[in-house]
């Protein structure tokens, strides 16, 4: 078979740039995915309840580029959701990030105040503070604010997500855990946020929806790198595995989602509630509340972090530490010396993208290429 061009991967990235080659360079595409759907980690479904479920966990779209805004809603109509997390601790189910609302929560009043005050004369209102510049202040309660926060928030989670001892946390990181101080709950403060009306896979139907776009799903690179010749390859999927991991294999942390659906109309307070200090999971995600879907019934995901193995689970986060930065930079090398093939997303670029960046990223390649 013969193509102008091939993209392996029908995520978010690869539908970008197909949509983008199809409509402004009038050429054809074969876009392949190894699944049996489009969207990649974006993928979501009608259950038999009518309620939307995101199969790889929760999805929140929210972006400051207008331009990728613009973009998308080219192809859905969007539900104003705003997202808010909440973190059950001590007891209560309270804002994250940490926030003057949390405070006010899990304190009592007279010691919420005076950390509140404390807050607003050194830093202002509405910004948020590393605990790490909480502790340099040098002042005890603050002090102590900073330490309930590391403890009771940051800590227990980072080690469910990451599997590390805590001796093996990069102090950096640790100290960029802030508090907020501000009484918006918004886990984002980005000027565009949704939930695609009817979900994300009928976006990215629409997208793909071109004479000019052939989709061939259920389909490895692998299986039909021999038959296919091409002008241009997109590549999506893992870099290391494109090169036969000749140099080793990209470390990515995995997640299990053990979904249940429960026989009552809501199951929690929230669409997002993270368990920093109990049980094994990190969170709970209840589908829902995202296009305040009704139903009788509820579906939700409990998330369990994991080591990622291949061929046994997915690749999610990739772990960003200097080797793997090293491994990936002779892989990057070894990409760039080919002809006419591109790298792309986040297992093509071995970087955690959210949505609106990863088609940020499909949007300025394809400006490079058409020229
Ligand atoms: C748990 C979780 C929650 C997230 N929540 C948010 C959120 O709330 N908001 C947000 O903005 N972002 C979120 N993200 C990030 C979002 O999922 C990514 O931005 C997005 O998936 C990136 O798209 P992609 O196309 O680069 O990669 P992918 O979605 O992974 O698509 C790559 C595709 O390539 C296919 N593929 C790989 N190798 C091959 C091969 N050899 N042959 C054929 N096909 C292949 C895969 O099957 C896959 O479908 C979240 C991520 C995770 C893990």
């Amino acid at each position: 078979m013969k193509v102008k061009n091939l993209i392996v991967g029908a995520g978010i990235s690869g539908a970008t740039l197909a949509y983008k080659i199809a409509t402004e360079l009038q050429e054809d595409v074969l876009i392949i995915d190894s699944k049996d759907h489009i969207g990649g980690n974006c993928y979501d479904y009608y259950n038999t309840d009518g309620i939307c479920v995101h199969q790889y966990g929760t999805h929140i779209f929210h972006t400051n580029l207008k331009n990728v805004w613009d973009f998308v809603s080219q192809f859905t109509k969007w539900y104003p959701y705003m997202h808010k997390v909440k973190g059950f601790i001590d007891g209560q189910e309270v804002p994250i990030p940490f926030n003057l609302n949390s405070i006010y929560q899990v304190f009592p009043q007279t010691i919420a105040q005076t950390l509140e005050h404390k807050l607003i004369e050194k830093f202002g209102f509405n910004v948020k503070v590393p605990i790490l510049e909480l502790r340099k202040v040098g002042d005890e309660d603050l002090n102590f604010l900073a330490d309930y926060i590391y403890e009771k928030v940051f800590l227990h989670y980072t080690l469910k997500q990451w599997g590390m001892k805590p001796e093996d946390l990069d102090p950096a990181v640790t100290g960029r855990v802030p508090v907020y101080i501000s009484r918006d709950d918004r886990y984002f403060q980005d000027v565009y946020q949704g939930i695609p009306l009817h979900g994300y896979t009928a976006m990215f139907q629409k997208m793909l929806d071109s004479k000019l776009i052939n989709v061939q799903l259920n389909t490895k690179f692998s299986d039909i790198r021999n038959d296919v010749s091409f002008e241009r390859l997109f590549y999506t999927g893992p870099i290391d595995e494109f090169f036969d991991f000749e140099l080793g294999a990209l470390p990515y942390r995995s997640l299990k989602f053990d979904f249940v659906t429960f026989d009552t109309p809501y199951f929690q307070s929230n669409s997002v509630i993270n368990y920093p200090n109990n049980y094994d999971f990190t969170r709970i995600g209840e589908y829902k509340y995202f296009l305040n879907d009704q139903s009788n019934k509820t579906v939700v995901s409990f998330e369990y972090p994991q080591s990622f193995e291949i061929g046994l689970n997915e690749r999610y986060y990739p772990i960003v530490k200097d080797e793997n930065q090293a491994l990936y930079a002779k892989y990057l090398a070894k990409a760039q010396a080919l002809h006419n093939v591109y790298f792309l997303g986040r297992l093509g670029d071995y970087k955690y993208y959210d949505m609106d960046k990863a088609i940020n990223r499909a949007l300025e390649l394809f400006e490079k290429i058409k020229k």
